[in-house]
């Protein structure tokens, strides 16, 4: 079964004023797409690798055959980066979390500590790459970054949040500016959602 692109659950100008229209429909139609596109190219090439879930080809990338594993890491990690990249924004979003996710953040010092460390660790990130906010595979918080399309997930981590700093992410936007990008996109972040997914990993 070939992988597909999944709908923007929102319009593309939805995210205005802080993520632009034309950024979202590049992002989403153009580079998501080619993501899918690509994935769907590679895994072509060993007809039994195709009925793998997403999650499974990456969590396990060693049993990928070598020919095509590079091509899954960037192309499966990108489609998966975008997929959960969308679901965890939203219009009428920011603010912060509350329930579980809050009291974990506690322990991190606290939601403006966390945001602090996931913008540094995307302004640290050089070239391209994510910040994340995943969970270890004993329930404890990880906050970190990843580079090119690589997933949480290939480091047994799971990802709850992250925030893409591609530069086709935010340049048309706000050009060279990624702290700017970073400081303005926690406007978008939706958190009920970020929570379930906290929570679906296993968080408490
Ligand atoms: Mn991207």
């Amino acid at each position: 079964m070939a992988h597909e692109l999944p709908p923007l659950p929102y319009g593309f100008d939805a995210l205005e004023p802080h993520i632009d229209k034309e950024t979202m429909e590049i992002h989403h139609d153009r580079h998501h797409k080619a993501y899918v596109d690509n994935l769907n190219a590679a895994l072509a090439k060993h007809p039994e690798q195709q009925d793998r879930g997403l999650e499974d080809l990456l969590r396990n990338l060693n049993s990928v055959p070598e020919d095509i594993r590079t091509a899954v890491r960037n192309n499966g990690g990108g489609h998966h980066n975008h997929s959960l990249f969308w679901q965890i924004m939203g219009p009428n979003a920011g603010g912060a979390p509350s329930g579980a996710l809050a009291q974990a953040f506690e322990k991190l010092g606290g939601f403006d500590q966390v945001k602090a460390q996931v913008k540094a660790n995307g302004v640290g990130r050089f070239g391209s790459g994510w910040s994340w906010i995943a969970l270890e595979s004993g329930g404890n918080l990880w906050l970190g970054s990843t580079a090119n399309q690589d997933s949480p997930l290939t480091d047994g981590r799971t990802p709850i949040l992250g925030v893409d700093v591609w530069e086709h992410a935010y340049y048309l936007k706000y050009k060279n500016l990624r702290p700017a990008y970073l400081d303005a996109w926690w406007n978008v972040v939706n958190w009920a959602k970020v929570d379930e997914l906290y929570r679906k990993a296993g968080g408490r």
